[in-house]
């Protein structure tokens, strides 16, 4: 149960502090606690980790917090550090992993070509991205290709992420579950009716309301991007995707009044992408007015942005303050820590009951702004490991 080879020990000394040592720089997770009794406590008690700070149940921040998970890596407390063994982190806050909850990993064989008008370059059925996944896929070289992209997923510390797949979306969920990454993958449909259980269409916009319907009828999770560009949102869009498609999660947003975004049902999933929104079309979905509806926050095409939730966040925050809105880096946070799982059960909170999968961040002068500490100045660089049940794997 208890892989020492992902854990390094340092001794009795407890010298590894966050990343202010030779070992925690080269992404070594020490602990102050000899491995033989490590193991032989472990295999009869669980694990109790120790952090100086852990961000449990709903992001609540417990300042030298202790989480003690069972055999079977399920979290069976977690509060503050009394006293008894542990295995210290040191400097790190002990966070739930992210979530990506809105990529395209396919068109990362584009790299960089997003010098075209957006409907030239990902409108289906002839914008080039679908040309060139097509021919990838047919000629079978996408799987080199999402390997990469999952490989960079895992180092920023995403545990869930939410793809959309032009094609191809079990080996996406194949590639993605071997680097440790759940994927909740939308195959997108053409016209046609998939053998995937989860679809999505580009624009409810691109096709006739019956074949919605009947998307509707057929699969478990539907989706579709919504009122991205102002075209689309004088089209209706949104209309059709609540009211004949019923998708279940609406990606975008840009240009939603405040009116139309009160009436989004919340029991549906909404995702914006900061990044990708003011790059295309050069504004940010109002994210204030989607609140209530709890948005997640996604990355959108790889070709375009790195599938990084850390740099999607503080662009987020830094749009905020240009943008005058009162939005709280606790909630910039949850979108991608905490929201996802109340939505699509990615990615679970650090609670009693749960399978730990936490991250360790380091966090050598965090101060008492944790939440601002996270949003504003954390990298990937800043992750030391991943943390599953009794397993630590070193990032
Ligand atoms: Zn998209």
């Amino acid at each position: 149960m208890f892989r020492h080879g992902s854990l390094n020990t340092c001794g009795y000394k407890p010298i590894c502090r966050g990343r202010s040592t030779k070992a925690a720089r080269r992404g070594e997770v020490c602990v102050s606690w000899n491995l033989h009794f490590f193991i032989w406590w472990f295999f009869r008690w669980g694990v109790r980790y120790r952090a100086r700070y852990v961000l449990a149940g709903g992001l609540e921040v417990v300042e030298d917090g202790v989480v003690e998970v069972d055999d079977a890596g399920r979290v069976v407390g977690v509060g503050r550090y009394t006293g008894g063994v542990a295995a210290d982190l040191g400097a790190v806050v002990l966070m739930p992993m992210l979530t990506n909850a809105h990529v395209h990993v396919l068109d990362a064989v584009l790299m960089d070509r997003d010098d075209l008008y957006i409907d030239d370059l990902v409108g289906w059925p002839h914008g080039v991205k679908y040309h060139v996944v097509r021919q990838l896929v047919r000629r079978g070289r996408h799987i080199s290709v999402l390997r990469r992209v999952a490989e960079r997923m895992r180092m920023y510390g995403v545990g869930c992420a939410v793809v959309y797949a032009e094609y191809a979306a079990r080996d996406v969920e194949e590639v993605f579950r071997q680097y440790g990454i759940e994927a909740v993958v939308f195959q997108e449909a053409h016209g046609d009716f998939p053998n995937y259980p989860n679809v999505q269409v580009a624009s409810p916009l691109d096709h006739p309301p019956e074949y919605l319907r009947e998307l509707r009828r057929r699969y478990r999770l539907l989706s579709t991007h919504v009122s991205e560009t102002a075209d689309c949102h004088e089209g209706g869009d949104l209309d059709l995707a609540l009211r004949v498609m019923d998708a279940d999660v609406l990606i975008h947003l840009v240009h939603l009044t405040p009116e139309e975004a009160a009436q989004i049902p919340p029991g549906k999933t909404v995702v914006v992408n900061p990044r990708a929104n003011a790059y295309f079309v050069g504004r940010v979905a109002p994210v204030p007015h989607l609140l209530h509806l709890k948005p997640l926050l996604g990355t959108d095409n790889v070709f375009m942005n790195e599938p990084d939730p850390w740099a999607e966040m503080k662009f987020l925050h830094a749009y905020a303050a240009a943008a005058g809105w009162q939005l709280a880096e606790r909630d910039i946070l949850a979108m991608a820590a905490l929201w996802p799982w109340e939505k699509l059960r990615c990615n679970p909170p650090i609670e009693t009951g749960q399978p730990l999968r936490a991250l360790a961040v380091a966090a050598p002068y965090a101060g008492d702004k944790i939440y601002k500490y996270l949003v504003k100045r954390v990298s990937h660089r800043d992750l030391i490991a991943v943390i599953k049940g009794d397993r630590v794997e070193a990032l």
